[in-house]
């Protein structure tokens, strides 16, 4: 990693010594430093300038170095390295677990220094690096690539959650199941990346058309349900037929139209998720055996 250059840091102690030390040796190896003398000033200067490196003494006249960390760590990004004069009353390990990055005892040379600032900063690279990598697997681990929408996977545990929680609190919660219709004859006129397409509009058309409250899915290949917590079973089915008509009207499929079936159903107590899904299921096939492009209810 890549963070040999010097950064911007500031030196907290009240040991002009220290202060004076510090920021002329820091200063010929090209770090952009600044002193304060006080806890409050140091934690003044750091919330207004955005500091890489802050170096803490622990004891100050003011404030104690561990509260400016506290602060600190809650209200920036900067890396907080505490020094002390002496460690008997405060240990390494509740140092990190207030979010130190490192916690070095005086006296220290200055190499050393300089090693364990270079230290501190390439941790938070990683970590930072880590994070994004995280981050970036549980986005992908539930959400489905081609529509955006959230994945089968991610579909199942959260219907589980919201029917717990629904028949807990006694809550109304419902559920649509949206099929393409004869989307074989779709793929089979625009080929496999034009439906793709279409399932992509069909998606982002669906999406528009629920409430932030609302989550859509794509549930199978040219499947999508919609999960309506806190909806009565009448709202739902107004929620689907919008859905429906808005994806009948859109100009998915230039010169021939493209529809959607769909079951809805809203939850019945004592019910679990998967009778639910069963029936919103059986509701959507009665929708394609009755003539398609319409919403049926269970
Ligand atoms: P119905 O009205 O009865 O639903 O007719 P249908 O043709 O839509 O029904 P069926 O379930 O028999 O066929 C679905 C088709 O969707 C078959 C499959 O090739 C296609 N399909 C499934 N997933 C994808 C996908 O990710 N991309 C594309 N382009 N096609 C897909
Ligand atoms: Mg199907
Ligand atoms: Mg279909």
């Amino acid at each position: 990693m890549g963070v040999q250059n010097p950064c911007s840091l500031l030196v907290v102690d009240d040991d002009q010594t220290i202060r004076q030390l510090f920021s002329s040796a820091l200063g010929r190896q090209g770090y952009m430093v600044r002193t304060a003398a006080l806890g409050r000033e140091g934690l003044r200067l750091a919330t207004e300038n955005p500091f890489e490196v802050v170096l803490l003494d622990i004891n100050l006249p003011d404030l104690s170095g561990i509260d400016v960390m506290r602060q600190l760590v809650k209200t920036t990004r900067t890396i907080v390295i505490l020094i002390t004069g002496d460690d008997a009353g405060y240990s390494h390990e509740s140092a990190s677990q207030d979010g130190a990055a490192d916690f070095i005892t005086k006296p220290v040379r200055l190499p050393e220094l300089v090693r364990r600032i270079t230290q501190a900063r390439e941790v938070r690279v990683l970590t930072e690096a880590k994070e994004r990598l995280i981050a970036e697997l549980e986005r992908l681990a539930i959400r489905d690539e081609l529509t955006g929408l959230f994945n089968y996977r991610h579909f199942q545990g959260m219907l589980n959650g919201e029917v717990q929680r629904a028949l807990r609190y006694e809550r109304p919660l419902c559920l649509i199941v949206l099929d393409v219709d004869h989307f074989k004859a779709i793929n089979d006129t625009l080929g496999h990346v034009g439906g793709d397409h279409v399932l992509a509009g069909i998606a982002r058309v669906c999406a528009a058309k629920i409430r932030t409250t609302d989550t859509a899915f794509r549930y199978g290949g040219e499947e999508f349900a919609v999960i309506l917590p806190e909806t009565q079973f009448a709202q739902a089915v107004a929620v689907a037929e919008r859905v429906r008509q808005a994806i009948e009207k859109s100009e998915l499929v230039q010169g021939r139209g493209v529809t959607v079936s769909a079951g809805v159903a809203e939850l019945r107590p004592a019910e679990d998720g998967e009778t639910m899904l069963r029936r919103t299921d059986a509701a959507l096939y009665a929708a394609k055996r009755t003539g398609r492009n319409r919403v049926s209810m269970a």
